[in-house]
This record gives structure tokens, C-alpha cells and sequence, in this order.
């Protein structure tokens, strides 16, 4: 399937902050691809551009990676065989290209200064042309050219396209696309600065560590046309390309900051599973699975790479993902969900400082149906770390039998020493003959016990607070006057 002799794939975000949801995609994309063939998954950190270098040891995204259990084979704190795998510190091996580049004329120095090259691309526009570099300084003579670099005038590398040629291109999800060079502009090999573009260094670093398989986002797809023409200058073996489609939102708009969950720690924040995220983002590119809920391995096995959507959106639907989210709290055992929400509880609750993991475990059985994210643990567990408030607004629909059931539960509460469910079932008894509507009753003592007129099972809230908590609250509840 390959022209290369391994599978070699490599995720190469910028160290912008935060993950979004389509380099979490891409990275995916990546890893699946590598285990389904063996190959290897490389971590390639492009930070040559300091401006957008927010995370200088790329912290946060490492931690996505690892929090995403997308382990990596080589990068950066690993090391590997084509170590560094941070490109600033890569910039040796991009000069010696640059001298090869430079040495066969396929590089030149360009002098045009932004505002003059702004200039020119508004006349251009104004004429209807497609706004490309003009070449001014390809033909500078020997003289002008001696006197420029005599003043220091700034200068960038361009390569120099061969206008003549086409490139044509193999895409696993566009199939065969073509691109004429004479519409593409000289593209720049170095920044005023002297640093090298993502252009250069991507497809350099590409070549050097032997990728077989470039996976990525689809708004790269015509920087591919410079970067297949670098290919073919080095005379290196040319990767397969695979463009995955950019991700919108359900109403078909590109994903932005405005919606929910554009940003991973959005995600992460809300108390979603990283089981959940890596087999939604897997499975929304199409294809039709026998069941849907996937960890990495069976997604890797099961992904036909074939028929993943390649063109048009993949759409993000936060509800789809909650669904899946609730299927992934479901299959995980419940001491390891417990020790999920651990963090998330004793950050809400000071009651839950010197809770154990033991001690959690029987509340997070009775709470998982009801748990779609982990940070529905907060909600549904506070009965058990606070004792309700109850207002006098919440009884008032119960007024005209207040009295009566109240004095029904107390008549009755010592049973809860015993049993709970002796007490549950007297209780039963005593409503019916009493004429006392069954559901004004447990909706009652539900209130007493977590404040809430519906929700979990009374029996098992009993259970968990114990007959002393469980009797003292509905005590507090007899204590209303109303
Ligand atoms: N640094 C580029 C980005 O973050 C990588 C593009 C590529 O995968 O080639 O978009």
C-alpha cells in the first residue's frame, strides 16, 4: 500500500495553547492509521514561528496526547531516531537544505518589502488577476543584487517553482488532484528574520524522517502543491497525502470558539471521557459500524480508512458525543469511574476531603445511570455531602396531607435501623389504607433526603446515608411548620 518500507505518520501541531477538536481529529487520524499498519506515530512539535509559540515546550498538547491515550512512538520527550523533534532546534539540517536548494538555483533572495508586496497583490486584484509574487527579484543583476546585500537590506528565500510543470498528487480521500505551477507564487523559504516557514520545515523534517503518510487537515491541501515540488527537488520519495475535511458544526459552519466544545479543555472541563472523544471523533467521518462504542484498539481494527468521509464536513454534534460519553460511563467499571470523579467531587465538596475510593465506589453504582458526564457526579451526589435546604415553596404542593404523611414516617422511621426495605414496604401499606396518594409520599421523603421531589431510588440514597442521617433528615422535614 505503500512505497515505503513501514508505515510512518506523524502529528505536527504548532504549540499554539490549546487543542481544538480538529487537531484532536488529526492526531487520531494518525494514531489509528499507525497501529492499524504497524507503523509508527511521531510527535513533531512546529515551532519555528515565534510568534505563535505560546507553549514553548509544548506541555499542554503532550498532556491532550497523553490524556487522549494517544501514545506516541517518537517525539519529543521520547526521543527517537530522527531526534530533535522540536523544530527550532532543528535549524541546522533546514540550512544545509537550504544550501542544496540554493546551490542548484532553485533558491533566490527576494528583497520586496511587505508594503511593497501589498502593493503589487492590490494592483493585481484591481486588474483581476490572481495575486501572485511577480518575480521582480529573480532577474535583479549581479550589480543590484551585490548592493543590496553591501546594505544589509533584509532579504527572505523564495523557491523557485518551475512554471511549465504541473504536479499532480495522490489524495486517499480526494483521489488524484492536479495543480498547474504557473498559478502558484514563489513561496518563501525563510522569514525575514532569518527563521525557516512552516512551509519549508514541515516538508524538509517530512523528508528526513522517512513519513510515508501525511494526514492532515484539509486547509493544507494546497500547500501541498510547494511542498510535492520540494519533494521532487530533494528527489525524495513523495508520501501519500490523505486531507481530512475541516469539522463543522450542526448547522454546517466552520467550528469556532463559539461553540461548545471547539476547544478540548471545553471538553475536558465539562467532565467528558477521553474514551468517549477519541471513538466519537473516529466514528463521525462515516462508515457503518455493527456497534459503535470503541475503544482505540477495536477502532483501529474496525476504522475502514476507505470509506472515512473525504470530502465536504464532518459535523460536530454535541449531542451524539454526550450519547457516547454515556455509553463510555456505563462500560467503565465503576472504581474506575469513582476514581474520575474523585478530583471533581473533593473540589466541590469540603465533605469529601477524606472520602476514599472504597467509600465512593457504592455511590457511583447508584448515580451511573443517570451519569452522561463525570461532572454530573457533582449534582447528583450532593445529597450525600450536604444536607438539603428545603423550602417552604417545595412543600407547598403537598399541603393539604403535610401533616398526615409526615406522621405516617415518623410512626414508622425506626424501622429504617432494621431495614430499609421493611420500612419502605410498611410504608406502602400504611399509605393505602390510609388513602395517602403513594407519590406525595415518596416524593416527600425524597425531598427530606436529597432536597429533590424525584431522582434516585429512596432505598438506595437510604443506603448510602445511612439509617442516622437518613432518620435525622426526615426529622428535619417533620420539623417544618407549615
Ligand atoms: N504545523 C501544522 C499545523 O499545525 C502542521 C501541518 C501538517 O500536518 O503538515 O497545522
Amino acid at each position: 500500500m505503500t512505497k515505503f518500507s513501514s508505515v510512518r505518520v506523524r502529528f505536527a501541531p504548532s504549540p499554539t495553547g490549546m487543542m481544538h477538536l480538529g487537531n484532536v481529529r488529526t492526531a487520531l487520524m494518525n494514531y489509528l492509521f499507525a497501529k492499524r499498519h504497524h507503523g509508527t506515530f511521531i510527535i513533531r512539535i512546529e515551532d519555528t514561528d515565534q510568534a505563535r509559540n505560546f507553549d514553548p515546550h509544548a506541555t499542554q498538547i503532550l498532556d491532550d496526547l497523553l490524556w487522549l491515550g494517544l501514545d506516541y512512538d517518537e517525539g519529543p520527550i521520547k526521543g527517537g531516531p530522527y531526534q530533535p523533534y522540536f523544530q527550532s532546534q532543528r535549524t541546522s539540517i533546514y540550512e544545509e537544505k537550504l544550501t542544496i536548494l540554493r546551490e542548484s538555483g532553485l533558491a533566490y533572495r527576494c528583497f520586496c518589502t511587505h508594503e511593497e508586496l501589498e502593493k503589487k497583490r492590490k494592483r493585481q486584484l484591481l486588474l483581476k488577476l490572481p495575486p501572485r509574487y511577480d518575480r521582480t527579484c529573480l532577474s535583479l543583476s549581479p550589480q543590484v543584487l551585490e548592493q543590496k546585500l553591501a546594505e544589509k537590506k533584509p532579504f527572505i528565500w523564495r523557491f523557485k517553482f518551475d512554471t511549465e510543470k504541473m504536479i499532480a498528487l495522490e489524495d486517499l480521500g480526494k483521489g488524484t488532484v492536479t495543480f498547474e505551477l504557473k498559478n502558484f507564487s514563489d513561496f518563501s523559504l525563510t522569514r525575514p528574520d532569518g527563521s525557516f516557514t512552516f512551509m519549508f520545515a514541515n516538508c524538509i523534517d517530512d523528508i528526513v524522517m522517512r513519513i510515508s503518510h501525511i494526514i492532515r487537515g484539509e486547509d493544507h491541501l494546497t500547500n501541498t502543491v510547494g511542498q510535492v515540488a520540494l519533494f521532487q527537488a530533494f528527489q525524495a520519495q513523495i508520501p501519500t497525502f490523505w486531507h481530512l475535511p475541516i469539522m463543522g458544526n450542526k448547522e454546517g459552519k466552520k467550528l469556532s470558539k463559539r461553540d461548545f466544545g471547539f476547544s478540548l479543555h471545553d471538553l475536558k472541563k465539562a467532565g467528558f471521557l477521553p474514551e468517549a472523544i477519541d471513538n466519537y471523533l473516529a466514528i463521525i467521518g462515516g462508515g457503518t459500524f455493527e456497534q459503535e462504542i470503541m475503544a482505540l484498539p477495536e477502532l483501529a481494527a474496525q476504522l475502514d480508512f476507505n470509506s472515512i468521509k473525504s470530502t465536504g464536513q464532518v459535523r460536530y454534534d454535541v449531542e451524539k458525543l454526550k450519547w457516547i460519553n454515556h455509553k463510555w460511563t456505563e462500560r467503565l467499571k465503576s472504581t474506575e469511574l469513582a476514581q474520575r470523579c474523585l478530583p471533581l467531587l473533593q473540589d466541590s465538596y469540603p465533605a469529601a476531603q477524606h472520602l476514599s475510593l472504597q467509600q465512593l465506589v457504592p455511590l457511583i453504582e447508584i448515580i451511573k445511570t443517570d451519569l452522561i458526564v463525570l461532572t454530573d457526579c457533582i449534582s447528583l451526589l450532593r445529597f450525600y455531602f450536604e444536607r438539603p435546604t428545603i423550602t417552604q415553596e417545595q412543600l407547598s404542593p403537598y399541603a393539604a396531607h403535610f401533616k398526615q404523611i409526615v406522621g405516617l414516617m415518623q410512626d414508622h422511621r425506626a424501622l429504617i435501623d432494621e431495614n430499609v426495605t421493611n420500612f419502605i414496604n410498611t410504608i406502602k401499606s400504611a399509605c393505602k389504607q390510609k388513602q395517602i396518594q403513594l407519590k406525595d409520599m415518596f416524593s416527600l421523603i425524597r425531598i427530606a433526603l436529597t432536597g429533590k421531589a424525584d431522582g434516585l431510588a429512596i432505598h438506595d440514597v437510604m443506603a448510602a446515608l445511612g439509617a442516622t442521617e437518613s432518620k435525622a433528615r426526615l426529622q428535619q422535614l417533620a420539623n417544618i411548620q407549615l
